[in-house]
């Protein structure tokens, strides 16, 4: 199956539309550094009092890790994400003298990447949150889902780590359809092509699955 096919079909499925911009690419950071190895629901619920507590992104940088973390608490690791938030903002305003990443939408995709991932705790996928949710720029976040059902299809090799899967996949894609696949494979990842038991007799993909059968098997 190739690429287009893939993304016409499950698309026809999700419906996803165009990007359109959540939040601006700085609060696209801490909700991903927030949402790291934390459920949807926690992200949202420690997101949403990291907002009410403070004014601003500049007044987080400026409070103690104990207030940040005070605020994010429901989220789980709040100590550590709280050291990690204050970091990154701190370290963005002693570098561009704001919390204003506009001026990475100017500057090619791989340094736009290297230039987020010097910062504490962002790797690839966060980088790539914030480039493609906070600027629409083709840049492929891999999480859990895109990786699983990645490996399924046979788009990356099962030894393939996480980190490496960004780049590979990201140059299978079309820089115009990077938005759509990651949102379209994470919706697949969790309604059909589920980590434990991947419901195959009802996905639109299964003709062109290297990994239906086994799975087929094992629910019937
Ligand atoms: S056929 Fe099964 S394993 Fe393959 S993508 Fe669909 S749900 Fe996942």
């Amino acid at each position: 199956m190739t690429i287009a096919e893939l993304l016409g079909r499950l698309n026809k499925e999700y419906h996803i539309g165009e990007w359109r911009q959540r939040y601006d690419p700085v609060t696209e950071l801490v909700l991903t550094v927030l949402s790291q190895n934390t459920s949807d629901v926690n992200t949202r619920r420690s997101f949403q009092r990291l907002r009410d507590a403070f004014g601003s992104w500049e007044e987080v940088a400026g409070a103690g890790v104990e207030e940040i973390a005070s605020a994010i608490n429901p989220g789980g690791l709040a100590r550590v994400k709280a050291l990690r938030i204050k970091a990154i903002l701190e370290q963005i305003l002693r570098e561009r003298g704001s919390l204003d990443l506009g001026f990475l939408r100017r500057r090619p995709l791989a340094q736009a990447k290297a230039w987020l991932r010097r910062l504490p705790g962002v790797g690839p996928k966060t980088a790539g949150c914030v480039l493609l949710f906070g600027m629409g720029r083709p840049a492929l976040p891999v999480d859990t889902h895109v990786y699983r059902v990645s490996k399924r299809l046979g788009l990356i090799d099962s030894r393939v780590a996480p980190a490496a899967a960004h780049d590979i996949l990201e140059e299978m894609i079309p820089p115009q359809r990077v938005y759509q696949f990651h949102l379209t494979m994470i919706e697949h990842g969790r309604r059909i092509c589920r980590a434990r038991h991947p419901l195959c007799w009802r996905c639109v993909l299964r003709d062109g699955c290297p990994s239906r059968r086994d799975y087929d098997l094992k629910e019937m």
